[in-house]
């Protein structure tokens, strides 16, 4: 999909796509800044896609359309076209320097070559010589040659050094392009590609040590009522804030990611139901007890609540099984009032209690 409309961007429709676009996102009421106009453009290039179709959806459920939104949506749908084009300049910086590389060792060999007849060249009017003074040219010759070939050697070293230089620092830039690619733009967190994966490696680990992994699934209370009273900017503030808290006790090999728009999800490999029940309590208390500002004009906001459900991994259960577990947990503590954490391993106990 991308790809096709990155081509239409460069054809004869560019313009009217563009003013299709700005139209589309006025008439939403969708602010043109350059991120959201990256999507727009692609939804209205490819309106049967699934960026397109996921923006539809949203319009028809009158979802608002915050910088949030589109932040995820980008990481969603458009990462891949953004990841390859960085691949491709890599690609195209290699090839440059492979090539520079090449033509240098080239030349440096033509030097060599050049220096070998010189050499012996040489060695055939030393052996005629007679005369002092035919001796001394001939040495002269040989060291005039030599240097060159020595300024040769160090111009290739120099390149050389270059080279490995800017390698090094491609290398550096795509890994900051991966990290970036697995990674929520709105609150630094993993995002959910990067969940998906580590989950899957997580249940895959579990299985073959015979050890356990313990799945939450934390999802902010009422935060609708809370956008629509405060506005999504003072929102998305929210929205960091609980995921700073939620960061702070997620260091490796625990991983915590933004599943989706106010939602969290967290791994914590090797942990039984019952440790990760207390720190998830502790995370909800600390949340709920802070009373929280609106930055930009200090009204007082109150606290927001979380509510949290986790399921520790049975032998042989996949990822996606597990998450269904926490969700429904998740789901329970919902139904129950909010604002507290559902241990869903407690729920099975009771029922077949
Ligand atoms: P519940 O307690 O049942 O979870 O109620 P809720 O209102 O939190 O849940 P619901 O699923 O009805 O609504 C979630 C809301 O979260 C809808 C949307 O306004 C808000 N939201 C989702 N993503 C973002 C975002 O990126 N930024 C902001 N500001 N709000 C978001
Ligand atoms: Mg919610
Ligand atoms: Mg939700």
């Amino acid at each position: 999909m991308t790809t096709e409309v990155e081509t239409t961007l460069r054809g004869p429709e560019a313009f009217n796509l563009a003013r299709k676009a700005l139209e589309a996102m006025e008439s939403a009421g969708v602010w043109p800044t350059p991120l959201n106009y990256e999507v727009w453009i692609h939804y209205v290039g490819d309106p049967e896609g699934p960026l397109g179709r996921e923006i539809h959806r949203l319009l028809k459920a009158r979802e608002p359309f915050t910088e949030g939104t589109a932040e995820m949506l980008a990481a969603e749908f458009l990462p891949r076209g953004r990841l390859s084009e960085e691949i491709r300049d890599a690609g195209a910086v290699l090839n440059r320097e492979l090539s520079s590389v090449a033509s240098a060792i080239a030349q440096a060999q033509k030097s060599q070559a050049a220096y070998g007849e010189t050499l012996a060249g040489a060695s055939a009017s030393i052996e005629g010589a007679d005369q002092p003074e035919t001796l001394r040219k001939v040495v002269s010759g040989l060291s005039k040659a030599t240097a060159r070939v020595q300024e040769e050697n160090a111009r290739l070293e120099a390149r050389l050094e270059d080279s490995t230089k800017e390698v090094a620092r491609l290398r550096d830039h795509l890994e900051q392009v991966r990290r970036d690619a697995m990674t929520d733009a709105l609150t630094n967190l993993a995002n959910r590609k990067a969940f998906d994966e580590e989950l899957l490696r997580a249940c895959d680990d579990a299985e073959r040590a015979g050890t356990t992994v313990t799945l939450a699934i934390v999802d902010i209370d009422h935060f609708k009522r809370f956008n629509d009273t405060w506005g999504h900017q003072t929102g998305d503030q929210v929205l960091r804030y609980v995921a700073s808290v939620i960061g702070r006790v997620s260091k490796p090999p625990r991983l915590a990611a933004r599943y989706g728009g106010e939602e969290f999800a967290l791994i914590f490999p090797r942990e039984s139901a019952a440790e990760v029940e207390g720190v998830l309590n502790a995370i909800r208390q600390e949340i709920g007890s802070r009373a929280l500002r609106r930055r930009s004009t200090d009204d007082e906001l109150g606290a927001v609540t979380i509510s949290a459900g986790l399921a520790q991994r049975h032998p042989g259960e996949s990822g996606s099984q597990l998450l269904d577990r926490a969700d429904a947990a998740l789901y329970v503590s919902k139904h129950n009032g909010r604002d507290r954490v559902t241990n869903g391993e407690r729920l099975r106990t009771q029922a077949a209690a």
